[in-house]
This record gives C-alpha cells, structure tokens and sequence, in this order.
C-alpha cells in the first residue's frame, strides 16, 4: 500500500518506452493515453486545442510528434492546474509553437514559479531531493486568464467549470461534445482504492467539487488518471469514502491530545504508507488539509504549549 503520489511514479515508470496513441472520444474531442491524460480538441481543419501536456519534455515531444505527423498545428493549451504531471510539457510546446496558454490566476503564479510547490510543502527554500520534476516542472508563461464560465478560445466554446480543492484554481473544462475534463477533481475508483488517500490542498473545496461533477450530466467524462468514462458516480463515491476514512481515523485518535508529527506517525502505519522524503511531505500537506478542514467544522479544536501545536476532538455541546 502507499498513496497517490506514488501511483504516479509507478505509472510514469510503466509508460517509460511506450508509444503514446491519440484516441477519438467523440466528433472532435480526443485525448492522449498518457499516464496523466492530455486532451485534444480539434478546433478546426488543421488547429488544435491542448489539455494540459504531461509531465515533461518527453511527454511533450511524443505529442508534438503526432501532432505534426496529422500536419495539425496547437493554437493554445489549457491547464487544468500547476501539478507537474500537468503543466510539466508546457516549457517543450512552449518552446516549439506559437500556442497560447491559459490557466487560472492561482495556477499561473505556480505555473510560472514552479519553485513555489516545493517552497510550500517543506515550509522553506526545499532540498534537492523536493526539486525532482514530480513536484517542481519546467517553468513555462501563461497568456492568457481563466476567468469565467464560458471562455471563446479561437472561436470555439468552451465551459470552464471550478474544481478547486485538489488545487488552489484547479479547474475542468466541458468540450462542445459534451465531454467533461475533470482532471485530478476526481480520481478513478481503482487507484483510489490501492493508494488510499486524495491529495488535496482545501479539503472543504475538494467536497465541493465533488459534488459539483455529480451534479453534471455530461456525455463523457475524463479522469487524467483513470481515463474515459461514461458515468462518474462510483467514482466519486469511493473518492468520498477515501477522504472520510482519514477524516475518521483523525477523529478516533483525538479523543486524546496530540500533535501533528502523532498523528502522522500513525497514520504512516494504519494505511501501511511507502516512505519516501517526497511522500512525508505530501501527506504532511494533506494532513494539515483534513486537520483545517476539521478545525473549520469546529469538530477539532487546536492549542500552542510548550512551542507544540496540539490537537483534540471538541467536547459534544
Ligand atoms: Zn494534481
């Protein structure tokens, strides 16, 4: 057992040498069968919208390559949020065409200073070891702001619909085919069931977001990790029993008082997490996540002593 984060890893290192396939989901919406999917979205004849662009340069030269063999030219790249594995390939395309590139205000800023994701999760000026390109990507600019519901995007249409939680501006974007890209708003059942727990950076918005995709009745739906689907609700109900697992196993240890580095620690054992640096500090910030979210709920209270932080369930009534 281990999380998320290390599903990438494992992903990532069973794609290392495989052909890329661009597959048709419906009229012209189609998506790259990447370890985190990449979107597709065919504006006209000859230009072509991305959806997010993977992790890396390599990643980014697979697309290009079949990109160029369809004598297709990319006009402009969404991203559905700043994670490596999203934007990682922006630099490449960047580098190589005249696409513009649009992503939310918060997105952008860590779009564009990639340094900020490691700066957060260890608190300061991150080791080497936090500076690997699963958590800090190429920087690359953003053109263009998401800032509505509906962008027009080469004179195409296109529904932007909020899905922060997973990330600060994360959002999921509807093709004219009725085809919902929800990115790493939901995540597959599968996945989720062997790696335990969701990332996420506000655990009240995540809930939301969730919500929200079940609530929209879309054709296709497409998980960057999990792929094409044609109904989502399992998906998210096991997203949900995930998230209230932690939520529980929190709460049943603070009948007493302890710190967070406590609560960690069991939580490292409970859920029988694969320790590596990169995954302390992730499931630290999901940590901190579910504890702010329970403060906000008032079902945990939180206490300095002796330069500790301690943290307790709130008496009934
Ligand atoms: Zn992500």
């Amino acid at each position: 057992m281990s999380d998320f984060f290390l599903y990438k890893y494992d992903k990532i290192r069973e794609q290392r040498g495989v052909k890329m396939n661009l597959i048709q989901i419906k009229n012209n919406t189609y998506y790259f069968d990447n370890p985190s999917v990449i979107g597709l979205y065919r504006l006209n004849d000859t230009d072509v919208l991305l959806i997010d662009t993977g992790l890396d340069d390599d990643a980014a030269r697979k697309v290009l390559r079949i990109i160029d063999e369809r004598n297709w030219k990319i006009k402009a790249v969404i991203n559905t949020h700043s994670h490596a594995d999203h934007c990682g390939g922006n630099h490449f395309i960047q580098k190589r065409t005249d696409a513009l590139f649009y992503a939310t205000a918060f997105e952008k800023s860590y779009i564009e200073t990639p340094s900020s994701e490691p700066h957060y999760l260890f608190g300061s000026y991150p080791p080497k070891i936090m500076r690997a390109k699963f958590l800090q990507a190429n920087p690359s600019i953003i053109n263009r702001l998401i800032e509505r519901d509906n962008m027009i995007i080469e004179g195409v249409d296109f529904k932007i619909i909020d899905l922060k939680g997973h990330s600060p501006g994360h959002i999921g974007i509807i093709t004219q085919d009725d085809v919902f890209f929800v990115g790493d708003a939901v995540i597959e059942s599968k996945i989720v069931e062997k790696y335990k727990f969701l990332y996420n950076y506000s655990l009240r918005d995540l809930l939301e977001a969730l919500n929200k995709v079940l609530e929209i009745n879309a054709e296709y739906y497409v998980l960057s990790h999990g792929g094409v689907k044609r109904t989502i609700k399992d998906d998210i109900e096991i997203n949900m029993i995930a998230i209230n697992s932690l939520n529980e196993f929190i709460l049943g240890m603070l009948n007493k008082e302890y710190n967070k580095n406590d609560i960690h620690r069991e939580m490292t054992k409970y859920f029988g997490i694969e320790e590596t640096i990169s995954n302390y500090y992730l499931n630290d910030s999901l940590l901190s996540s579910h504890l702010a979210y329970l403060i906000e709920e008032n079902m945990i209270e939180f206490y300095v002593s002796s330069g500790e932080i301690f943290y307790k369930k709130q008496p009934l009534g």
